[in-house]
């Protein structure tokens, strides 16, 4: 499977899957399945030696990248960034941007857009413990 399959959706909550993350590859956008209204997030995949096929910039959004596993570089604004499993990475949303894995494994990744600035709460201020 190379794209995220809508497994459930109800009113108040949605799930997708794009199977097992081991084998996953390519490039898989999920708000449209999950109906999100204040982020798009894709899980992505890139081979040795392979770049996204183009660089590009967003008008509005900001973007956070999880790095799952692998070894790659960010180039950002012309910088090259070294990036490895663990690495998450916030890039402002005019600031142009590519992605390469360099390692002998896939860099895998996921990516988080929303609206730059649209954050008011989060965490302890917006989520509240029920007994
Ligand atoms: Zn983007």
């Amino acid at each position: 499977m190379n794209k995220a399959e809508l497994q459930k959706s109800t009113e108040n909550y949605s799930i997708a899957t794009v199977g097992n993350l081991a084998t996953f590859e390519g490039k898989a956008f999920v708000k449209d399945l999950l109906k999100t209204t204040s982020v798009e997030v894709s899980l992505g995949t890139l081979q040795p030696g392979c770049s996204v096929p183009f660089f590009h910039h967003h008008k509005q959004n900001e973007e956070v990248y999880v790095v799952l596993s692998g070894e790659g570089v960010f180039i950002l604004d012309g910088k090259e960034e070294p990036v490895s499993s663990g690495s998450i990475v916030r890039v402002a949303p005019a600031v142009s941007r590519n992605t390469k894995c360099t390692g002998k494994e896939p860099l895998a990744y996921i990516c988080i857009q929303g609206k730059e600035g649209s954050l008011e709460q989060y965490t302890m201020t917006d989520g509240v413990v029920e007994q």
